[in-house]
């Protein structure tokens, strides 16, 4: 499942592909991925329009057009972009939104699961986030989590901190293995309460969240033995192999031998060592 790391790599990737790109028409053969709007609204709205560059909020990627909208993807559960020079190579099944682009190249949404989702936002808040995205918290690349904002933002949620890190309204874009990764690399336990964290473990934390996030971004993110997560030229990550503790239940713990153990917090399966996290 893509998380930020994942869609920030994308979002590199499609800054360099698609800025100052001009839409010539776009077709639609998904009925799950264009919901908010008709189809015809979508490419209706898409054609004719060039691409001023791309941004990103959480799991959100933002293509800014050059009429003040925005194209708003959502890859979700397995949602893949591509970017096809080669309009003539064949369509992968579950290809369900192509955008062609003048000059003959194409952008392809494939999403075997539907569960992802593009539509064409008009109203942007003051952050340039669509309205329809209000309920994001903050982005933690774009603006970091410094610690007195993590502090604020801990003590209002009296959860465990893993479902904290999963809890898209305060920090948008970790998901499920990013949350465990910044649990271990800040020695804390992902069921520890969020309001019983002293100063000095918040900013380790906080610490914890900025450097696993952008040591996953050098890398190019987490492609998973699904497979799922491919970047806009069908490439994997890199970051993998460097996972500590997600998924490696039962297998020894890379910094101190221990067994990792697996639990279940907000419903999603997590994973620590019970001696290095407190
Ligand atoms: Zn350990």
């Amino acid at each position: 499942v893509p998380e930020l790391p994942e869609v920030e790599t994308v979002r590199r990737d499609l800054v360099r592909a698609l800025t100052g790109a001009v839409i010539a028409s776009v077709t639609v053969t998904g009925r799950r991925t264009i919901r908010r709007q008709s189809a015809v609204e979508f490419t209706d709205a898409l054609a004719g329009r060039t691409i001023l560059g791309c941004r990103r909020h959480g799991k959100y990627l933002l293509v800014d057009l050059d009429d003040q909208r925005v194209l708003v993807i959502h890859l979700r559960m397995s949602g893949q972009l591509r970017y096809e020079p080669d309009p003539q190579s064949p369509l992968v099944t579950h290809t369900h939104v192509v955008i062609d682009l003048v000059g003959g190249a194409q952008l392809r949404f494939v999403d075997p699961r539907t569960f992802g989702e593009m539509f064409v936002a008009d109203d942007l808040d003051e952050r340039g986030v669509p309205v329809e995205l209000a309920g994001l918290g903050l982005d933690p690349l774009e603006h970091g989590v410094d610690p007195s904002t993590l502090a604020g933002l801990l003590a209002r949620r009296r959860t465990a901190l893993k479902a904290f890190l999963l809890d898209q309204s305060a920090i948008a874009g970790i998901g499920n293995i990013y949350g465990d990764e910044i649990c271990f690399a800040a020695k804390l336990r992902p069921d520890r309460r969020t309001d019983s964290l002293s100063k000095a473990e918040v900013r380790r934390l906080s610490g914890a969240i900025t450097d696993i996030l952008a040591e996953a971004v050098e890398l190019r993110g987490s492609t998973l033995r699904d497979a799922r997560y491919r970047d806009v030229s069908g490439g994997e990550g890199g970051f993998q192999s460097h996972h500590f503790v997600y998924a490696r239940e039962g297998k020894a713990c890379l910094r101190c031998g221990r067994s990792i153990e697996r639990t279940r917090i907000a419903g999603r399966s997590t994973h620590f060592c019970t001696k290095c996290q407190r």
